[in-house]
């Protein structure tokens, strides 16, 4: 799905998956879940592209809802994945997130949100983890060698290696899991910090770092895009925190 000229989306709310179109190719923003392959290929032919036109894969961090075809994009095409350093055993399986999530007022309609996620997950294969085995370790500031010239933009807090990553061609920053627009358990949408976060109190305090950027889209792992400026969402998942 085309959001502008050379931004697209694959996926849904429930899990996204983003694309950065540039002459130079593709740069591809988190992997979904494995089953999300046959939409990659999908988007890409729709553009009149082909795997052979993307440059890199960058994760917003090493969760496994994140990671989904990375691996087989790595292995089978050598392409780079791109990965905080403090995310990349994450990433590879190494070390697993803490478990967390919300334990109360798990209601039917709830409920009803959270299997939808599950029965999302299983179809596109989430339930078996393709882990990585390699990848490039990128820090704070990094500016990395890929269509759009993407910068990255440390965000700790949801996981210890969570980034923004602000792509000025794209008008875009992409944040992962450092806020969403949809929670994927309660299926609330809005501006909101987002669930299974490590450390809620710095994932908040991270967001003033993207809360200035000259953007028009600010695009979540889950939730609908946000098209609008990144200061009115950070204050909407500010207000929905307290
Ligand atoms: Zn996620």
């Amino acid at each position: 799905m085309k959001l502008a000229p050379n931004l697209h989306r694959i996926g849904n709310d429930i899990i996204a998956v983003y694309l950065v179109e540039t002459p130079d190719g593709i740069t591809v923003i988190d992997a979904g879940l494995r089953g999300h392959w046959k939409e990659l290929l999908a988007e890409l032919s729709d553009m009149g592209r082909s795997i052979a036109d993307v440059r890199g894969l960058i994760l917003t961090h090493g969760d496994t809802d994140h990671v989904g075809f990375a691996e087989r994009l790595r292995r089978e095409h050598g392409v780079p994945v791109y990965v905080h350093a403090d995310d990349v055993e994450r990433a590879k399986g190494v070390k697993q997130p803490k478990p967390g999530g919300p334990k109360n007022d798990l209601g039917p309609k709830r409920l009803g949100a959270m299997l939808g996620f599950f029965a999302y997950a299983l179809r596109k294969g989430g339930m078996r983890t393709d882990y990585l085995t390699e990848v490039v370790a990128v820090s704070d500031g990094d500016v990395l060698p890929l269509p759009g010239s993407p910068v990255i933009i440390g965000l700790p807090g949801h996981s210890p290696g969570s980034i923004a990553i602000y792509v000025p061609v794209a008008d875009a920053v992409f944040v992962g899991d450092a806020l969403t627009t949809r929670h994927v358990l309660t299926g609330r949408t809005g501006g909101q910090p987002a669930p299974f976060t490590d450390e809620p109190q710095r994932a908040l305090d991270s967001l003033s770092r993207i809360e200035d950027l000259p953007v028009a889209w600010v695009l979540p792992g889950h939730g609908s895009p946000w098209h609008g400026s990144p200061r009115a969402l950070v204050a909407a998942v500010r207000s929905a925190a307290v």
